[in-house]
């Protein structure tokens, strides 16, 4: 039997329809919604992203500034580029696309972006509001899992799910949004990473699976169980010469064999890609609606 595909594509479509109006709303107020964004070097896959972003914010008329910074530039520059941002009010939001070169120290970058403009919610001030469950802007990759969960009918009250990956932009941040007692939260969370025995042992159990490991298709048929419902993070480029780009992209799980056996599951791409970009976008309305109030 054939799982139910999450399409995580078709339930930002939704997400989009409704920023849309908000950000309509926005401008009868006299104020466009503003992401600046920053991305260093030309690595491929986040020259991609960034672009994506970019196409986002233009179908949904965010402003955006973006500045495309070569590989050596140095920590100093980038940190002058952030503080000119944090006074611009044209700008609500600030996202710096990570990886960085590895010259320059992340979280240095990351404390200079203001809170207040911390739309991927990595700064240590949203982070501990999100540990103590304050309002705050939460990352886009969690946020937008948890939405895609609760949006497809897979609720994860109450239920069991096994994160394999414990990584501060994945795994840590989602097991303590999932963790909490909140509608659309509230389950029994498991860790699971490099240093646990067993993995099957663990992913077997699983109501909801949800990996985030970077490995291609490392989780397979014989792991999971036929209730479960798999949400894969995992983008991993595999060669394929007979493509045109000479690559495809695959999740981390081998999604024709577990697809096979489970009741839900979402696929890679148009799984939680989707999500986390539209996350982002509601994170930057999010900003600029408190500017506006302030
Ligand atoms: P990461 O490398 O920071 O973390 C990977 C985690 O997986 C680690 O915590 C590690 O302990 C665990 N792990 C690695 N091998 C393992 C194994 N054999 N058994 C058990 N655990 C293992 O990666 P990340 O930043 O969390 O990203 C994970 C994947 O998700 C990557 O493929 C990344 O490209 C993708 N990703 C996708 C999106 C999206 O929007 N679709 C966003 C973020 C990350």
């Amino acid at each position: 039997m054939s799982a139910e595909i999450i399409n995580g594509k078709k339930i930002a479509d939704q997400i989009k329809i409704e920023l849309k109006d908000e950000i309509e709303d926005l401008k009868k107020q006299g104020l466009t919604p503003g992401l600046a964004t920053i991305l260093v070097g030309n690595d491929p896959a986040s020259s991609t992203y960034v672009r994506m972003k970019e196409k986002m914010c233009n179908e949904l008329g965010i402003l955006t500034k973006s500045f495309r910074l070569p590989v050596e530039t140095i920590e100093d520059e980038l940190v002058a580029i952030v503080t000119d941002l944090k006074i611009d009010n044209e700008i609500h939001g600030i996202l710096v696309q990570l990886p960085l070169p590895k010259h320059i120290n992340e979280r240095n970058i990351i404390r200079t972006i203001p809170e207040s403009k911390d739309v991927d919610g990595f700064h240590p001030l949203s982070w501990s509001k999100m540990m103590t469950g304050e309002d705050t802007f939460l990352p886009c990759t969690p946020a937008g899992i948890q939405e895609m969960l609760i949006r497809s009918g897979h609720n994860p009250n109450k239920k069991h799910v096994v994160i394999i990956g414990r990584s501060q932009i994945v795994g840590l941040p989602l097991a303590n949004i999932l963790v909490r007692k909140t509608s659309g939260a509230n389950a029994t969370v498991t860790i699971c990473h490099t240093g646990t025995k067993d993995l099957s042992h663990f992913t077997k159990q699983a109501e909801i699976l949800i990996a985030a490991i970077g490995k291609p298709e490392l989780v397979t048929a014989d792991m999971v169980n036929e209730n479960a419902v798999i949400i894969d993070v995992g983008v991993n480029r595999v060669e394929a010469p007979e493509t045109d780009k000479g690559y495809r992209l695959v999740g981390d799980v081998h999604f024709e064999s577990v697809s096979q056996k489970v009741k839900a599951i979402s696929p890679v791409p148009g799984g939680v890609g989707p999500m986390t970009i539209i996350m982002l976008m509601r994170n930057t309305v999010k900003a600029a609606k408190q500017f506006i109030k302030v």
